[in-house]
């Protein structure tokens, strides 16, 4: 099992960490470490400051898939869930200046928290998946799949044509505007519609 994320797929958020809009999508990987068991508290690494909440719309690939048209793209996921994608910001800060790559500041363990998944047919993909972030029980991010720059279909396709997806593979989508840090104590909650599926508390 693999979990790939796409940065950069939500305008604002491109605007607000002064980021260039991409023409393709930028692609990275967490490793399966990184997923936070359920129930299980986030502590937050000794190595970092300013780990930052992402939260995100996680789609699940159903089979195995290679050059995947993207016309095709809508069967190979049925299901949908929040996730977070923890961020070490000074991290990344650091390595991006020194032009590295920044996979330690996304891919430490349990920087990808996970919700409860429920099927994409129960959601209305016209109007697009509404999503958000509360913490402490306040609105923290909040976003709409149909503001994505690249769509879950696009980044399919794209993916594919250079890695083969499989059962299993979880795909991290974007994050919209709204980032920023969290503290011991925190609670964040995720939410697709007014569906409470993710709970995280920060140690
Ligand atoms: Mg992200």
């Amino acid at each position: 099992m693999k979990i790939i994320c796409v940065g950069r797929n939500y305008a604002l958020h491109v605007k607000e960490l002064n980021n260039a809009p991409a023409e393709e999508p930028v692609i990275f990987m967490k490793p399966e470490t990184a997923l936070l068991q359920k129930r299980q508290p986030f502590f937050i690494p000794n190595f970092s400051g300013d780990v930052h909440h992402e939260i995100e719309l996680v789609i699940k690939i159903n089979k195995v898939g290679k050059n995947i048209a993207e016309k095709f793209a809508h069967k190979y996921y049925d299901e949908v869930a929040p996730g977070i994608d923890f961020t070490a910001r000074d991290l990344q800060q650091k390595l991006k200046t020194k032009g590295l790559p920044w996979e330690l500041a996304k891919a430490f363990d349990g920087s990808a928290p996970v919700g409860n998944f429920i099927p994409v047919k129960e959601l209305d993909m016209e109007s697009g998946i509404d999503f958000q972030l509360l913490v402490n029980n306040e609105l923290r991010q909040k976003g709409n799949s149909n503001h994505m720059i690249f769509s879950f279909s696009r980044i399919i396709a794209f993916v594919s044509s250079f890695i083969t997806l499989k059962k299993g593979d979880l795909i991290f989508t974007g994050t919209p505007e709204g980032v920023g840090p969290v503290k011991i104590g925190d609670r964040l909650e995720g939410f697709i519609g007014s569906r409470k599926l993710l709970t995280v508390d920060i140690r």
